[in-house]
């Protein structure tokens, strides 16, 4: 039975510990049991997740350093699950007192006048988390509290007394977790504020010295460039910080595709069913994967996993819109699709001097092109595929734009020889649906167009590569001014 007053909670043998020794036990509880600990988090089991385990069972303040978008708040968020269920509190106390050790004056003085008598409350372990974006204007009244001078004087109090005080974020989190993300952008006086509350236990508000002696786990994220630049984070508040942990991007194209797919709203039974062919998946994840290697993309701030994510819901929207124009049973996203994509890639990475000349869109067509050559090399890793290039050099030539139905694609393609072997490779094999066919279709001639095997136009369509590999890359920066050209246009050409 769950007490509910606080002789019932002293009966129970209930026994109170500070927050990280709560954390550390549950973890132990854990590991004892082989519990996976941190579901949802993808590729750090052997990087990330151990540093974890052992800063918590060390019971360390630590800090998150990586780039965006690689789980840093998630993981923060997820400790939450290390807490207990639920903790007991005294009913009201803003600072969540524990009602066998209370912080507060004022309840300290309601334990004493109502003793054993007095009614508990229980607090869920989801609201024993804050978080706290860091800026610059983040003041002290925010992260510690304030003295009301109108509340003392109506209580008739001293300004110095704790009853004065009007609780910022940090009390609020007593005996919870306390994050704070891009701890560098805190100004220094802050920063010395929360060191003071966690050495010492007290803080000076508007010269009054006022007594906290909170039990928080303060944990943290930062880039690591912010963090290690000189001057940044006061020093005190550094050594405080028991453990640095360093997270990093996926490592493998499966883990990304593992990440992403969890987190891609692409499970779209509302109207069509979207079946994403994996090549179609691939690319999407390759994007980022080529960004995070360009030169043209500021390394220090990164290309964040939420550049996949959004695109390949932007994927599936375009072939989920294409379905529905032509009245077709299931969208299958085709690579073209990935152009449509283009919104949610370009804001997701900053540029360097070379980038910003060559613009953002053109950097991301260079980074789509390159990805569909490297996926389009794996699949076709081998194989060989000239007779559809001789179908082009033959004068060939194919107008289709990311609209074209199914059975157009299919139809306006079945008289190049050798292209629907390759499809059948691509994965559309025998019983394939029309969609999944000439998605495969164009997976092909996009992969032949990022070889430079054939060529296209936005005016032209695919069409036979140049012979010459002078005049090729002649060719090729027409080809890319034609694209500046036209941005509207959608229509390829492939021959
Ligand atoms: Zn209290």
């Amino acid at each position: 039975m769950v007490p509910k007053t606080l002789g019932e909670l002293r009966q129970s043998g209930r026994r109170s510990r500070p927050v990280k020794q709560e954390i550390r036990d549950n973890l132990v509880r854990k590991l004892q049991a082989n519990e996976s600990l941190f579901p949802g988090i993808i590729g750090y089991d052997e990087t990330v997740i151990p540093q974890l385990v052992n800063a918590i069972l060390s019971r360390h303040n630590f800090i998150l350093l990586g780039l965006r978008g690689q789980a840093k708040s998630r993981i923060l968020r997820a400790l939450v699950d290390l807490l207990d269920e639920q903790i007991p509190v005294v009913p009201g106390c803003e600072i969540h007192d524990d009602p066998l050790a209370p912080l507060c004056a004022a309840c300290r003085s309601k334990i004493a006048r109502e003793g054993d008598a007095m009614a508990i409350a229980w607090l869920p372990r989801e609201q024993r988390f804050v978080e706290k974006l860091a800026t610059p204007d983040v003041t002290i009244a925010d992260m510690v509290g304030d003295i009301d001078p109108i509340k003392a004087a109506q209580a008739g109090l001293n300004l110095s007394d704790e009853l004065t005080m009007h609780y910022g974020l940090l009390p609020r989190a007593h005996r919870g977790i306390f994050a704070i993300n891009e701890l560098p952008d805190l100004a220094g006086k802050i920063q010395v504020g929360l060191f003071n509350v966690l050495q010492e236990g007290d803080v000076q508000i508007k010269g009054y010295p006022i007594r906290l002696k909170l039990d928080v786990l303060m944990v943290f994220t930062a880039n690591p460039e912010d963090y290690t630049a000189r001057g940044k984070i006061i020093t005190p508040l550094k050594d405080r910080i028991g453990s640095e942990i360093r997270t990093h991007y996926p490592s493998t194209r499966h883990h990304a595709m593992a990440i992403t797919s969890q987190e891609a709203w692409t499970d779209r039974k509302d109207a069509l069913p979207v079946e994403i062919p994996t090549y179609v998946r691939e690319v999407v994840e390759e994007i980022a994967f080529q960004a995070r290697a360009d030169r043209k993309v500021d390394k220090r701030s990164g290309v964040s996993q939420r550049l996949p994510i959004t695109a390949l819901e932007l994927v599936a929207s375009n072939a989920e819109r294409r379905a529905l124009a032509n009245g077709e049973p299931v969208a299958v996203p085709r690579v073209t699709d990935v152009y449509a994509a283009l919104p949610s890639i370009t804001g997701k990475f900053e540029l360097e001097y070379e980038g910003e000349l060559r613009g953002a869109e053109q950097v991301a067509r260079d980074l789509i092109r390159s990805a569909v050559g490297n996926v389009f090399t794996g699949v076709f890793e081998g194989v060989d595929t000239r007779t559809v290039a001789e179908w082009f050099d033959l004068g060939g030539s194919l107008l289709l734009s990311d609209g074209t139905a199914a059975a157009e694609v299919i139809a306006q393609t079945c008289g190049v020889h050798g292209l629907r072997e390759l499809a059948e490779r691509a994965g559309a094999g025998k019983g394939a649906s029309a969609p999944s066919v000439a998605s495969a279709i164009d997976f092909v001639l996009e992969g032949l167009y990022a070889q430079k095997k054939i060529s296209r136009s936005d005016e032209r369509g695919y069409v036979a590569a140049e012979a010459a590999p002078r005049r090729a890359a002649r060719r090729e920066e027409q080809n890319i001014e034609e694209e500046i050209r036209i941005p509207g246009s959608k229509k390829k050409y492939y021959n």
